[in-house]
Order: C-alpha cells, then structure tokens, then sequence
C-alpha cells in the first residue's frame, strides 16, 4: 500500500514536470491552435483548449485500464494523472481563471503565488510572450517580471 501511495504521490510531481513542459512546448508550440483559445478573451465555460484535459482523462483512463489488466502498478501511475488533472481544473479554473458562479479565491500565500504567476503567463498575447508554464509551481514573482519585461522590449524591438 505504501508503495503504491509513493507511485501516486510521485506521479502527481512528474505530472507538474509534463504538464509545464506539455504547456511550453506543445501547448505554445504546434499546440497553439487548441491552446490559443485559452489566452483571448471568451465567454463562457468551455474552450477548444479543453481537449488537453480530454487527453489526459484517456491517457488516466487507458493507464487504469492497464493496471487492472495485470500491469500493476500502473492503475496508480494513471491515479495521479487523474489526480492532476482534477488538481489543475481545480486550481488553473477555478481559483485563476475563476470560470464558475462560485469561484474560490486564492487563500494563501501560495495560491496567491501561483495566481499571480499565471496572471503574468496571460499578460501578453501570444503564442511566444508567456512566462511561467508551470501551474503548481512558480518561479518567484520578481524573476517572473523581470522575464515579462524583457518579451515585452523583444516585442517592441520587433514591431
Ligand atoms: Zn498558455
Ligand atoms: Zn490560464
């Protein structure tokens, strides 16, 4: 049992690893086109940007699916997945993006953190000027800013 609560425990931290490279490289990368919905502006609750949480739910699913098939333990690799993406809607939809009628509000320092992060990742349009990828993890805020300052300068430089 233990063994199995480290594998979910460690596969949620990966997860944050997979899911900031997923967001800088894929997302941003030949991903935009889902992705792009999510940095304008829209109304309403659901965006094509919602696919990538649509993939990961397979990708838990199929993980589940094997474990229960004799792959142990990979029913508990496919828990994290899922335990992720139930993280990130919980925390990337409700607390920063405040989607819902009842949205929850960042109430400690460090929810307050990452929310801050997240409102300088949609600080500027566009598919190249975004900083911080992560969505459990922010570099500190300073650094953040000073990275933002230096896009918005390149992007002047360039018209
Ligand atoms: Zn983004
Ligand atoms: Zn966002």
């Amino acid at each position: 049992m233990l063994f199995n609560i480290a594998i979910l425990l460690g596969t949620l931290v990966a997860m944050e690893g997979v899911g900031t490279l997923a967001h800088k490289y894929i997302m941003h990368g030949w991903g935009w086109w889902l992705h792009r919905s999510h940095h304008e502006p829209h109304l309403g609750m659901l965006e094509t940007n919602d696919v990538y949480l649509l993939a990961l739910a397979l990708v838990a699913t199929g993980l589940v699916a094997l474990g229960k098939a004799g792959h142990a333990p990979l029913q508990w690799v496919g828990a994290g997945v899922a335990g992720y993406g139930v993280a990130y809607v919980l925390a990337h939809d409700g607390v920063f993006h405040r989607h819902w009628p009842n949205a929850p509000r960042p109430v400690n320092r460090y929810l307050k953190r990452l929310y801050q992060a997240h409102r300088l990742h949609h600080a500027m349009p566009g598919r190249k000027s975004g900083v911080s990828f992560g969505f459990f993890y922010a570099p500190p805020l300073r650094v953040l800013k000073r990275q933002l300052k230096a896009r918005r300068r390149a992007a002047r430089r360039a018209g």
